[in-house]
């Protein structure tokens, strides 16, 4: 942007005073030719990377998986493009992308992550207005999801960065220089743990459930071993684009890439699922109550010092991560549900709770879960994302700025859900809903054709609009709202 505002400025300065115009007039208006063709330029730039994005595929078909992560940074020399860059993105997303009826719907992709902090928390700041825009948008398109950098910082010794994919943190890293490094690191790999299947089997018993959990955790340490030791030796030959052409290294050819496995500059992920489950189970209650989160928050630092200490002893980047489970907490119930059979409030639902996630079908006010579930996050430092269930609240857009000042001073990172649905046979705008036998249906013509209906959902820290399996479908119908 500033390159382009320069070259017209130049451009038009020039030929104004060769037409014999004042120096001071030819300034102003070369100044002025100068704004519009960079607000052009801005305009078609932010449509191009969208359509690109959404209309682009991945060799399996699938939209690439981009966040686009939108910081304020005043330290940025280019914090004046940044702001109108970023003002831009949300207004087009607001507006929506077309789909085949030329209909604007919401657009699963790019991710968008927008990042609060002392200049537009919404107390008066001198990028306030961003907000508003960003938090109309999270109405509508469900994203932007929020970052506080305030608690970032606390939690990442000072530094602000982005996620990687939508929900992995990376644990501070610094190069030889002595700076902190985030930008192209990466992750080996990871395995997460069946909490509640040790609850299930401890059935109660204290002694039993830490003895189980050792074993569990000893049999995950040597599954991520083995993917990290599957992986030394390997050369950059085997994908150019990665290794060799930067994007994530630049290393010579057959040079191996072990030195960027081996000091912590990658990490190993200990994913875990269910930790309502785990709880109800040992304690007979929700991880909500003060017992129940007791026991909880002991679980979740023991998996947090087991990695610290892995970390420690290997020098390897282990890290604890709340895994995204988009079909693992299908997968987890099932398997338990065909081994110990029903069991209320666990394998009955069909579904796992995500994480530390409050069981979506628990009353509770969106403060109180973003506030309850922030301690478990810090914890879980290797990644995680909170989110709530709200209505739509495009005509109350001043309960939702509340909510988002709310973010800002009580968790690190959040989103909202809402519903923005399409029916190809009618036209219905709304929400698509999951009848009595679980299929998704039009509420206002009964269309049932998945091919005729465009759903979007957070799956969890993505949007998902390709349908879901059957456990993760009863998952959000089960979701209760919490505003
Ligand atoms: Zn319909």
């Amino acid at each position: 942007m500033r390159k382009t505002y320069d070259k017209i400025f130049k451009k038009r300065y020039l030929g104004y005073i060769e037409k014999g115009v004042t120096d001071e007039e030819a300034k102003k208006r070369a100044h002025e030719d100068a704004l519009e063709r960079r607000q052009e330029d801005l305009e078609t730039g932010v449509q191009m990377i969208q359509y690109q994005i959404n209309t682009l595929m991945t060799t399996n078909g699938q939209t690439p998986f981009v966040t686009i992560f939108m910081y304020l940074d005043e330290t940025n020399e280019y914090i004046d493009e940044i702001a109108l860059i970023i003002e831009e993105i949300l207004k087009q997303r607001l507006r929506g992308i077309k789909n085949e009826q030329g209909v604007y719907v919401t657009p699963a992709f790019p991710k968008l992550i927008y990042v609060l902090d002392e200049n537009n928390c919404l107390k008066g700041g001198k990028y306030d207005h961003i907000t508003r825009l960003a938090v109309e948008c999270s109405a509508k398109r469900m994203y932007p999801d929020y970052i506080s950098a305030k608690i970032m910082r606390q939690n990442y010794e000072g530094n602000v960065f982005s996620p990687m994919g939508c929900r992995s943190f990376l644990s501070p890293w610094k190069n030889e220089k002595g700076e902190y490094v985030f930008e192209s690191r990466f992750n080996q790999g990871v395995v997460s743990i069946n909490l509640p299947q040790i609850g299930i089997i401890a059935n109660g018993d204290e002694e039993k459930f830490w003895k189980l959990l050792d074993e569990r955790l000893d049999l995950c340490f040597k599954a991520l071993m083995c993917r990290h030791n599957r992986l030394l030796g390997t050369v950059s030959d085997v994908s150019p684009i990665h290794w060799q052409y930067g994007g994530i290294a630049r290393l010579k050819k057959g040079e191996k890439i072990d030195k960027l496995l081996n000091c912590g500059f990658s990490t190993l992920s200990l994913g875990y699922i269910g930790v309502y489950e785990m709880t109800k189970l040992m304690k007979g209650v929700s991880h909500t109550t003060p017992e129940g989160k007791e026991f909880a928050l002991r679980v979740m630092h023991y998996l947090r010092d087991t990695t610290d200490r892995w970390k420690k002893e290997t020098g390897l980047g282990f890290a604890l991560y709340g895994t995204p489970a988009e079909s693992l907490c299908y997968r987890f119930a099932r398997v338990d549900k065909e081994r110990f059979g029903d069991i209320p409030d666990v394998t009955d639902k069909g579904y796992y709770t995500n994480s530390y996630h409050v069981d979506v079908r628990e009353k509770i006010t969106a403060f109180k879960k973003l506030r309850f579930e922030s301690e478990f996050q810090t914890i879980s430092s290797g990644g995680a994302i909170s989110y709530v269930e709200i209505p739509n609240m495009r005509n109350n857009i001043s309960a939702l700025e509340s909510l988002v000042k709310y973010m800002y001073d009580n968790i690190q990172y959040a989103e909202v859900n809402t519903k923005s649905d399409y029916c190809h046979e009618c036209g219905f705008d709304g929400e698509i809903i999951i009848n009595e036998d679980n299929e998704w249906e039009c509420p206002n013509c009964g269309n049932k054709d998945h091919a005729k209906l465009t759903v979007t959902r957070r799956t969890c820290g993505y949007l998902g609009e390709n349908f879901w399996n059957v456990g993760k479908t009863k998952e959000i119908k089960s979701r209760v709202l919490h505003m």
